[in-house]
């Protein structure tokens, strides 16, 4: 993908001008990581994160013990490395969902940046790792997202609950959770309204229905597209909500991907999910490791 080319290529510019003698200083790495945070910046990652990133970036090439044998152009992309893993949560592996019987999930996120996708695809996720799932419609705004619930849980063969758009969003998702217990699946998955914007009545229905049902997992959805408001959006909602991590959608699509860097960063919460297409199947857990790897090309 196009996403972080950019990065890959200022990083070799990076690294040949530091070279490959003597040892990394605060003076040769000046103009090498004025070239990253160009290349963050260009991928959309918003300020403050990639100004905090450079800064310890620096901090930690300049106060880590250089094993003989490693020259300055490897110490400093390997240092680059380390810090894309720890921006991103690093060091165990993907996050799974939060335990929990049921498993309860609460989906929320802006409109169109794939919500109701991705608990399509989350509940075929469980069903895959032998659990049975329950999808919950409280959309009562848009009768269509119901309509588009109800649609994908047949297809992947999950059941929907729903009571339509007359009753309030935090009595279908409190009846949805006794439903499911009703049932004894193992999962539930709360799809919310998502609004254009971030909009305090979003964040009011969304703190009702979670004080209502009380999620092990209260996840935001994410557009891989969002660019630098990603940001801001992380932490209004975080604020709001509380999050216990993130999906990442639209991640196999053109986009700078810079959202991918600013979650952890700034809600301190994990990327759980990204979303790679458009298919039920196409959802993966996130690797920090894997996906510094692919940044760096
Ligand atoms: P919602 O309003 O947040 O519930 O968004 P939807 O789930 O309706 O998704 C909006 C559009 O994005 C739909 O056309 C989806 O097929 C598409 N979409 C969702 N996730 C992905 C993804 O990971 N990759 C791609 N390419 N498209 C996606």
């Amino acid at each position: 993908a196009a996403m972080f080319d950019s990065l890959s290529r200022s990083i070799e510019k990076a690294q040949r001008l530091i070279g490959k003698s003597g040892t990394l200083t605060a003076e040769n790495m000046k103009e090498p990581l004025k070239e990253v945070r160009r290349a963050l910046l260009e991928a959309d990652v918003s300020l403050p994160v990639v100004r905090r990133f450079i800064k310890k970036v620096e901090e930690r090439a300049l106060g880590t013990k250089v094993l003989e044998g490693v020259t300055p152009d490897v110490q400093f992309i390997k240092t680059v490395s380390n810090e894309l893993i720890d921006l991103m949560g690093g060091g165990t592996g993907a996050k799974d969902l939060e335990p929990g019987f049921p498993q309860i999930i609460l989906m929320a996120g802006l409109q169109g940046v794939g919500k109701t996708t991705a608990a399509g695809k989350l509940a075929l996720y469980l069903k895959k790792a032998k659990k049975s799932c329950l999808l919950v419609a409280t959309d009562v705004y848009r009768p269509a997202a119901i309509d588009q619930l109800v649609k994908l849980g047949a297809a992947i063969d999950v059941p929907v609950f729903e009571m339509g758009t007359d009753v309030s969003p935090v009595e279908i998702a409190k009846r949805g959770v006794e439903e499911a217990r009703r049932l004894g699946v193992d999962a539930v998955i709360v799809d919310t309204a998502g609004r254009l914007q971030v909009d305090e009545d979003m964040m009011a229905e969304l703190r009702d229905v979670k004080a209502a049902v009380r999620p092990s997992d209260t996840l935001l959805v994410v557009d891989a597209m969002t660019g630098q408001e990603a940001a801001n959006l992380v932490r209004a909602f975080n604020q709001a909500v509380d999050i216990s991590g993130a999906i990442l959608t639209k991640m196999d699509g053109d986009s700078r991907g810079g959202a991918a860097l600013s979650v952890r960063e700034v809600s301190g919460k994990p990327i759980k999910f990204v979303g790679v297409g458009e298919k039920m199947e196409a959802l993966e857990p996130f690797y920090p490791e894997r996906m510094a790897s692919r940044i760096l090309g």
